[in-house]
């Protein structure tokens, strides 16, 4: 074996999964898992666990896969994460464990989310009960969110023996993970389901099709309902468009309505009826995962695809990998490109996008090359349906609903890192809605401290 190089994973072919919603990865066998396990160095010092931002154990984790010991391995990593299965298909590892692996200096690092992903998998399939709480006490905390942030910090409490129950908006829980991404990238039945079933069964209620701030208020769930804390992870929906003519024609969609109705409304399956109308030529407007999962998805709908980014290729905000797998699938990428317009035809529909080449001027305030119009270079791009992928804020409708909760310029809830304490006693915050659009292990993070920190608030009130 070479220590240097990773096991390699397989998946399906790009020309058969550009066709389908199954999963692109198909995961490490238990060999395969055993043979990539066996490079950790098992470091004294293991930088890998620094990066994770909800600190599992990885060489403990991945030592127990190397002697075969899965139960064992599970069991590690539910002491800290309630979302294996889920973190080890979408965390941007790269940027975190492994990218720290002290392997990763001279060869490749040890595949830590693969390693999760096949240990959280292999758990599922086997029925470990992975459920540990402590004796329960007579105190209710309220979490409006059903996303990664708010089950982590249900979940959580719910291990110390909290009452706790989740209002969520939408009619499933799971915020961004069943709305959001993409069943090829995290199927949603096999996976996200069933670790939120793993929540539920740590004893959290989840009410579902609940809006607060519409349906109840949190000052209603303090004076009506007894809640005696409230964690808000309402996430940060709120999609963005550029302000161009023609954005309110018929077939220009915010990547979030379109993968929402995706998902939601199973535009994947085979002979349902779903609202969607997706056009014979697709742009999908932005660079980041979003943009490459819409780009994706579209493409498996039968659409000819098109992303228009108006920067290069090495300033594409998405994971390497999303980009690397939207280019075998055949996704076409229209780089240094900017939309200025969307024209329509007589009847209101989309049936252009005149755009304009861009270059790339001097590094700006974000540190990447600014891009600028070049005089003179429009051109009309042929396409009946755009995506627009611009990136999101949060909605306002908790805040302007809830006395002294203060929000920022960019409409996110104050709140302190360390506890995701805001403004208003007993309330904290976490994930999207206080970052504004980020990852699902920095929700994870923040909905852990929080629970940490809601622990100890109630623990000294009652002194
Ligand atoms: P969310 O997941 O947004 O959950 C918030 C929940 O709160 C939602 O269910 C919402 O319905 C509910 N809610 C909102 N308002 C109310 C209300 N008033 N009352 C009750 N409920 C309410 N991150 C990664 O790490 N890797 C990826 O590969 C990745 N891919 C992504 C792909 C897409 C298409 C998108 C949109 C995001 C992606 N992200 C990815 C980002 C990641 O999903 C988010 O950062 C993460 O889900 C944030 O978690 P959260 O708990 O803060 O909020
Ligand atoms: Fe193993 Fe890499 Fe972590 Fe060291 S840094 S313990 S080699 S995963």
């Amino acid at each position: 074996m070479d220590r240097m190089k990773r096991t390699p994973i397989k998946e399906q072919d790009p020309k058969v999964r550009a066709t389908n919603f199954e999963e692109v990865c198909l995961g490490y066998t238990e060999e395969e898992a055993v043979q990539e396990a066996s490079r950790c160095l098992n470091c004294k010092k293991p930088m890998c666990r620094t990066k994770c931002p909800v600190s599992i154990d990885i060489p403990t984790f991945v030592d127990h896969v190397k002697n075969r010991e899965f139960e064992k391995a599970a069991k590690v990593i539910a002491k800290y994460s309630a979302l294996p299965a889920v973190c080890g298909r979408v965390c941007p590892q790269e940027l975190q464990c492994e990218g720290k692996c002290v392997l990763g200096i001279k060869g490749e690092p040890v595949a830590v989310g693969k390693l999760e992903r096949f240990v959280a998998d292999w758990a599922r399939e086997h029925n470990v009960d992975l459920s540990a709480t402590a004796p329960k006490k007579n105190k209710k905390v309220a979490v409006i969110g059903s996303g990664p942030s708010g089950l982590t910090c249900a979940g959580d409490l719910a291990k110390m023996g909290y009452d706790v129950t989740i209002f969520e908006a939408l009619h499933e829980a799971g915020g961004v993970l069943v709305y959001g991404i993409p069943e090829f990238r995290l199927p949603k039945e096999k996976v996200v389901k069933s670790e939120v079933e793993n929540v539920k069964k740590l004893g959290v209620k989840i009410e579902t099709d609940v809006i607060v701030g519409r349906t109840i208020t949190i000052d209603q769930l303090f004076d009506e309902e007894n809640f005696e804390a409230v964690f808000i992870g309402s996430g940060a929906g709120l999609p963005r468009f550029m302000g161009i003519p023609g954005e309110n024609l018929n077939g220009v969609l915010s990547a979030n309505e379109f993968l929402t109705r995706n998902n939601l409304m199973k535009a994947f399956k085979e002979g349902y009826d779903t609202p969607i109308k997706v056009g014979k030529k697709v742009a999908v407007v932005g660079g980041g995962n979003v943009a490459m999962d819409a780009a994706r998805t579209a493409l498996r709908l039968g659409s000819e695809v098109h992303v228009v980014y108006r920067r290069s290729e090495a300033e594409l905000p998405a994971r390497a990998e999303e980009v690397h797998h939207a280019k075998e699938e055949g996704v076409n990428f229209d780089l240094l490109a900017n939309p200025v317009e969307v024209l329509g035809d007589e009847n209101g529909w989309v049936k252009g996008m005149k755009c304009i080449k861009m270059e790339l001027g001097e590094p700006d305030a974000s540190g990447r090359r600014r891009p600028t119009p070049i005089e003179g270079s429009e051109f009309i791009l042929d396409v009946d349906t755009v995506i627009m992928s611009l990136g999101t804020a949060p909605n306002s409708l908790i805040p302007s609903t809830t006395k002294g909760l203060d929000i920022n310029k960019r409409r996110c809830i104050v709140a302190e890192e360390e506890t995701g304490a805001t403004s208003r006693e007993a309330v904290f915050a976490g994930g999207d809605a206080v970052t504004g659009a980020a990852t699902v292990i920095l929700a994870m993070g923040a909905g852990k401290n929080a629970a940490a920190a809601i622990d100890k608030y109630l623990t000294e009130k009652d002194k």
